[in-house]
């Protein structure tokens, strides 16, 4: 990991003080992928906060992990239906066994 690109910080536009660099709390987005809705878990998104006012800004950062979430998501469906492909192969090869 490299840290040669300095962040700025940003200042909170309800107090003034500089933003905390926090971890958003795990939630589940309603997002949308390929026509279809899906409820995406999005956790350890990056995010700037205000302790004090409570107020939220995301950024490029926060962007590239909702992605990965949103991708994560979708690859976890497709290796279940991967899953279940291969369980039926193996079902379908237990039978034969037992035939012979
Ligand atoms: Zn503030």
């Amino acid at each position: 990991m490299t840290a040669n690109a300095k962040k700025r910080v940003p200042k909170c536009h309800g107090c003034g003080k500089p933003f905390e660099r926090r971890v958003a709390a795990p939630r589940v987005e309603k997002m949308k992928y390929d026509g279809a809705r899906h409820e995406v878990l999005i956790e350890g998104m990056p995010q700037w906060q205000c302790d004090g006012c409570k107020i939220t800004l995301t950024d490029d950062e926060s962007d590239t992990v909702v992605q990965d979430c949103l991708r994560r998501h979708i690859g976890l469906l497709t290796a279940d239906e991967i899953r279940e492909a291969r369980m039926a192969l193996v079902v379908a090869g237990i039978f034969q066994g037992m035939k012979s």
